[in-house]
């Protein structure tokens, strides 16, 4: 399915009778022909501040004055809702049958917290179902004209991230997550053997967590050692997009249901991430 322009009118696609019109692959690129540019936020491993960068790339995104979009497709961990401050919102229908995004600050959010009914409950689903779904929030999801879709995938190279690279047609890339450590380098490389793989465009390495300003005097402490990220990018010929240090009301904002970015610009970290998103609109900018 890649690699041909789609302007969600199947009856004018060349392509639409050789490649079924009614295949998922059709029906995502039909229900995204409005959306310019999607990343993939990813990680080799949980706990690194992944879902952190989603969506505070998708809060800084949208401050910078783009229309964002926010997917969620960690089925069995999705905390966007709960960084968000989503838990509990409705999903409403549209008219014509699609589902709505719910809004965050002006960010249109979809996330598998959403659609289960009980956000605390284990969700036991195996691969069919989890493709499923994702399908769905791909090709059904009403996401409108969006400059920007960022998502969110469980961390690994499982079902969840091989799908949605899959589906997603003509994607900008991947933002691959990490923290400074070299240990940490080992799960990271898989995520960037996985793009490679799949032949997915890697736009660079995010390093979170990387070093911490001390409050009190201003010294730089590296918490973590480092030069796990430049290795990375050494190896697989990728940038460092940028490096996000730690800050307490990271955690904080997150815990309470607002992305940091909303009220950070002028902190190390939301400069950090403010660089990250030029570096992607130039990406963007030489692409079109
Ligand atoms: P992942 O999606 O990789 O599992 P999360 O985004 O859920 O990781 O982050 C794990 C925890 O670390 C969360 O409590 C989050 O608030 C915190 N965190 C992430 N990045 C930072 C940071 N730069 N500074 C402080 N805390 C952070």
């Amino acid at each position: 399915m890649a690699g041909h322009e789609c302007n969600g009118d199947c009856s004018h696609c060349a392509h639409a009778a050789e490649e079924n019109a009614e295949s998922p692959a059709c029906l995502v690129r039909k229900n995204l022909a409005r959306v310019k540019n999607s990343v993939v936020v990813m990680s080799g491993k949980g706990g690194v501040g992944k879902s952190t960068v989603a969506a505070n790339l998708a809060a800084a995104l949208s401050l910078a004055g783009c229309k964002v979009g926010l997917l969620d497709v960690d089925v069995h961990g999705p905390s966007i809702v709960e960084m968000l401050g989503l838990r509990g919102k409705p999903l409403m229908a549209t008219e014509d049958g699609r589902i709505r995004p719910v809004d965050a600050a002006g960010v249109a959010v979809m996330s598998a917290g959403l659609a289960v009914s009980d956000p605390d409950a284990a969700v036991v689903w195996r691969g069919p179902m989890k493709i499923g779904v994702i399908q769905q929030f791909l090709s059904q999801v009403d996401w409108g004209p969006l400059d920007w879709l960022v998502v969110d995938v469980p961390p690994g190279t499982g079902d969840e991230p091989l799908t949605t690279c899959q589906l997603l047609p003509d994607p900008l890339g991947a933002v691959v997550v990490t923290t400074p450590q070299r240990v940490a380098a080992a799960d990271v490389s898989r995520s960037l053997a996985f793009c490679d793989q799949l032949a997915f465009p890697v736009l660079g390495i995010v390093e979170n967590m990387s070093g911490f300003v001390c409050p009190h005097c201003g010294k730089r402490v590296e918490v973590f050692s480092t030069g796990g990220a430049d290795a990375l990018a050494e190896k697989y010929d990728v940038p460092v997009l940028g490096r996000i240090p730690l800050d307490p009301r990271v955690c904080a904002s997150g815990d309470a249901g607002v992305p940091f970015m909303a009220s950070a610009a002028d902190t190390p970290v939301g400069e950090a991430f403010a660089a990250i998103v030029e570096k992607l609109q130039k990406a963007a900018d030489e692409r079109a």
